[in-house]
This record gives C-alpha cells, structure tokens and sequence, in this order.
C-alpha cells in the first residue's frame, strides 16, 4: 500500500501546541495514512495518539526525539517503534528531563543575570505533567509575555538559539549514547535535520557509529542538504526519513511547519518496521 507519513510531529507532551489526538485528526484530514509522534525526551502523548489512530483509520508510529550534546550544540536523535509502554525505556527518558530540567533552569537564571525578571515558576506553569516538558519554546513564549521580544524567533535569535546570550549547554548525553539507547530498546534511530548542525564530520561520525537512517526531507534541510544526505543514505545503506516537525501552532502561524507539509518516501515506514522487528526478535 503507497503510505503517505509524516514521521516527525510533536505535541503538549513537549513543546507542540496540539494535544496528540489533534495531530492524528489533522494527519487524516491531510489525508496521511501514517504519522509518528516524536516528541522531546518522552513518550507520554503517545498512548493518547494510538486510541485516536484507532478512530481515525491513521497509523501512528511510536517516536521519541532524544536530545543529545556534541561539540557544543544540541544534535536530535529520532526514535523509532520505541518501547513507549516498557517502564525501563521511560525510566531512561525520566533521566534526560531531568537533564534539560537543569538546563532550563541554567538558561533561565542566565536570563535573570541579564536583567530580565523570568522565573522558573513563570516558565513552568506550561508543564503538563509530569512525563511531560518544558523546552526552550516554552522559555520563548515567557519572554513574549513579558514584552522582552515580539517573537519565538526573536527569542531564540538573541537569547537561546546557539548563538544567543542565554544559550547553555550542561553536560548531556552524547548523540552516540542517545543512538544507544533508541537500538537497546528495539527502536530505530535515526539523525534529526542533519542540515541543521553544520557539521558534516560528526554527521559521518554518526553514521559510521551505528545510525539506522538519516532525515532528508525537513524544513530546516536546504535542497542542496537534502540531496547531499540522499546520497549518504544510499552510500551506507540508511533508511531516509523525512516529516514536517509540526509543532502545532504559535499565534496564526503553524510552529515549524505545517503536519503534512514534509511526507516520508512511500516505503520508509515499512522499512522502519522491518529493521525494529529484526531488532527485537534478536532481543
Ligand atoms: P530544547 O528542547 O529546549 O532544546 O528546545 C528545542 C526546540 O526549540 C526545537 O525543537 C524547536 O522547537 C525550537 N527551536 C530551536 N531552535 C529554534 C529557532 N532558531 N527558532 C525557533 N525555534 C527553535
Ligand atoms: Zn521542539
Ligand atoms: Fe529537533
Ligand atoms: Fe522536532
């Protein structure tokens, strides 16, 4: 069957607007025959996603996008038909927010240094529970609140994007412990929006550790990027992935861009399974 997916979405489990349901609805309203749910560090909005999926005749893939640290930037490993029901897996991804838990607060006391009266209170009041979290999205929509920029972009251009005045980045699993523990646990990794790091060496680092597929097609990879990536996939034998990284909405705009917007190729999901069942009938 010729699949239509959107493999990489986020939702209120992280920092996506939409609650999960709301993405499997607008995946068949796009007429998707498959999404996967990818959010930061947790699983917790995918239960939620798969009692919709039944609803709404939509496969949902089960997803995580593990934040990782090498060479200074943040690098984002997707997940795969993850174990999001098996307490192990989860208590690992418990362990990385209580990570970016730190660096929230890291982040958000250099903003006070700066002048401006944030608090972590004020950020944290988004959470919406406790498998869920908070991101520097939700830091954004703070510093709009109070005036200090008009935009998430502006935001993040002079405060905590990687060139920004409040950008920290505490020690952190690196991309090849995150690729770990995604294929220790049966699922599938692969290298989020590779055009975003501007770092082809640890890109070729990635993919000689042990990567299972690369993310070609994503708003933030040029034509020029995606092309180069779809040659390295065909190189080393990687599954190439590709999705929206739909984020739900902020103001009138889709955050990102819009679910539907960056489809997967017809085969990828079936692909993906294959190398997951492989993986856990060796168990
Ligand atoms: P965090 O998980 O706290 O590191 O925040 C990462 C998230 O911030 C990404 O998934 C995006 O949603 C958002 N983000 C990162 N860089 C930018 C940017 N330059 N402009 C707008 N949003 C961004
Ligand atoms: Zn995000
Ligand atoms: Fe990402
Ligand atoms: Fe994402």
């Amino acid at each position: 069957m010729k699949k239509r997916a959107d493999l990489h979405t986020h939702t209120t489990a992280s920092d996506g607007t939409c609650e999960p349901a709301e993405n499997v609805r607008l995946a068949r309203e796009q007429g998707l025959s498959a999404i996967a749910i990818t959010d930061h560090d947790t699983v917790a909005g995918i239960p939620q996603a798969l009692e919709a999926a039944a609803a709404q005749g939509v496969e949902v893939i089960p997803g995580v996008e593990v934040s990782s640290l090498a060479r200074g930037q943040d690098i984002h490993v997707l997940g795969y038909f993850v174990p999001y029901a098996d307490s192990s897996f989860q208590e690992k991804l418990a362990g990385l927010r209580e990570t970016r838990h730190e660096r929230n607060k890291l982040m958000i006391a250099r903003l006070r240094e700066l002048g401006i009266p944030i608090t972590l209170e004020s950020v944290y009041r988004r959470k919406q529970g406790t498998d869920k979290n908070i991101g520097r999205p939700h830091i954004a929509e703070e510093l709009i609140e109070l005036g200090v920029v008009s935009s998430v972009e502006e935001a993040f251009e002079k405060y905590l994007g990687k060139e920004g005045a409040a950008y920290v980045n505490p020690p952190r699993i690196t991309p090849q412990e995150a690729i770990t523990l995604i294929r220790q646990a049966g699922g599938v990794a692969v290298l989020a929006h590779p055009g975003l790091y501007n770092d082809d060496e640890l890109v070729q680092q990635l993919i000689a550790f042990g990567l299972d597929g690369i993310e070609v097609y994503h708003p933030d990879n040029s034509e020029a990027q995606r092309l180069k990536y779809l040659q390295w996939a065909k190189e080393h034998g990687l599954v190439v992935t590709g999705g929206s990284d739909f984020h739900g909405w902020r103001g009138e705009e889709p955050f990102h861009a819009m679910l539907g917007s960056h489809l997967a190729l017809e085969d990828t999901v079936e692909k993906l399974r294959a190398i997951a069942e492989r993986r856990r009938a060796q168990g």
